[in-house]
């Protein structure tokens, strides 16, 4: 993409009213918009972030068998009046509306009961499960408290898969086997050394449910860690039930306590669902059975958000290279015409390449560069060319090198 069809402008300050970090980068470097406290725009930049994470995320779930769907926000009481969650007073942040005719409506929070009613028109015997799905979405949620910029939205792209099995057994083989995809998702992204299995009690669902926590400053929860396990609790409902039960050894913590954001969890829903609104199948003796079902989320931009808090310094963004908007930031200094082969041959070899083809000084586009935050800075300019090439440059090092184009060509493709 060349920078200068792009409507964003990078930006001294960011608004006065926001607080958190996260949120000051990300508007300062043109990636997010805020509406308002907790609702924000995705600009072209930060539209290509979350469509790095959904793909790592899309790929990782597909390839356990997981099949991608999208569900309505639009959401009508008699399904939600089943599991009793369509109560104000049972579930608090709840969005309603109302039709012309006076109907009230709510933007979905969660899509359990939708889908297990979705589901109802095809899950009737014991050779349709299990079955796994999955959606890409806006959660709608009224939040009390929304100064932790993308990290809690009260719109917000969540990823939402559920899963419907036989029995509490075959649950249990698909819940380990997420453990493991969720950190295999987190290592993709970037922050699966700061990330933990974190356990916590189950709320309404079951006696425990696990998250997974990001160690960040910007995390709104406290966790006490196990680096050796690498497993951590919830300082919340840390009690020493929950350290026998999981068989973890309180004197070998090391309880460190530290603040983390929750980037995940994985629930166990049971028959809860099923069970309220007729989810059942026929086993092999055609006896009629409640499906057993659980649920798992990921924030989407709140991954991104946590990224930001963790990867940045006092210049920018420095951005991983599995969510970086681009892998390339080629930029000019008055040699377009040599730029512009390069943007061109880097581009036409599948690299991802922001082109600063701006007609603007050397110190604005390098600190726009740094704010940014691409992984490679690539400089063409009448002194690279001198020695023979283009100045390379990583965004989290210091030192840059002179290579030829060829090379860098080869180095790229
Ligand atoms: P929290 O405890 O942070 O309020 P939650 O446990 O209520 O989150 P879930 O309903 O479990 O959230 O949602 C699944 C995932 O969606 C969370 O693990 C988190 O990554 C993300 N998430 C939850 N609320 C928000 C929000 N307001 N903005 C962005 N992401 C969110
Ligand atoms: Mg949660």
């Amino acid at each position: 993409m060349k920078q200068s069809k792009l409507f964003t402008k990078t930006q001294k300050f960011a608004p006065k009213d926001e607080v958190s970090k996260n949120a000051q980068l990300l508007i300062r470097a043109g990636f997010v918009h805020k509406e308002m406290a907790g609702v924000y725009s995705f600009l072209p930049l930060g539209l290509r972030v979350i469509e790095k994470i959904k793909n790592i995320i899309r790929e990782e779930l597909n390839a356990i068998g997981a099949v991608e769907m999208e569900m309505t926000a639009l959401q009508k009481s008699e399904t939600w009046e089943k599991t009793g969650r369509w109560d104000d007073k049972i579930v608090d942040d709840w969005f309603k509306t109302n039709l012309k005719n006076g109907t009230e409506l709510g933007l979905a929070f969660t899509h359990e009961e939708p889908l297990t009613n979705i589901m109802k028109s095809y899950i009737s015997s014991h050779k349709d499960l299990p079955k796994y799905a999955y959606q890409f979405q806006t959660k709608f949620r009224n939040e009390l408290r929304a100064k932790s910029g993308v990290l809690r939205g009260r719109e917000f792209l969540m990823k939402d898969l559920y899963n419907f099995s036989l029995n509490k057994k075959q649950h249990e083989e698909f819940y380990e086997k997420m453990k493991e995809v969720y950190m295999r998702i987190f290592t993709r992204i970037g922050i699966g050394d700061r990330t933990f299995l974190t356990m916590s009690s189950g709320g309404s669902f079951s006696k425990y449910s696990f998250e997974f926590q990001t160690v960040t400053d910007a995390g709104e929860d406290i966790i006490v860690l196990d680096k050796e396990k690498r497993v951590s609790i919830n300082k919340s409902d840390f009690s020493e039930e929950l350290l026998k039960d999981f068989g973890i050894d309180k004197d070998k913590m090391n309880f460190k306590e530290v603040k983390a954001a929750e980037v995940g969890d994985i629930y166990t829903l049971g028959e809860k669902y099923s069970k309220a609104l007729g989810l059942t199948y026929k086993d092999e003796n055609g006896e009629e059975k409640n499906v057993y079902m659980g649920s798992y989320g990921i924030g989407v931009p709140r991954i991104m958000g946590v990224v930001t808090e963790i990867f940045n310094d006092e210049k920018g963004i420095i951005w991983p290279e599995s969510v970086a908007p681009f892998r390339v930031h080629l930029i000019s200094l008055n040699k377009n015409e040599e730029a512009e082969k390069i943007y061109n041959d880097l581009t036409g070899k599948g690299v991802e390449v922001f082109y600063d083809d701006r007609n603007a000084r050397p110190g604005e586009k390098f600190a726009d560069s740094d704010l940014i935050g691409i992984p490679y800075r690539v400089v063409v300019s009448e002194k690279s060319l001198e020695k023979g090439g283009v100045e390379v440059k990583k965004r989290d090092r210091e030192e840059s090198k002179i290579v030829k184009v060829e090379e860098l060509l080869k180095n790229f493709a």
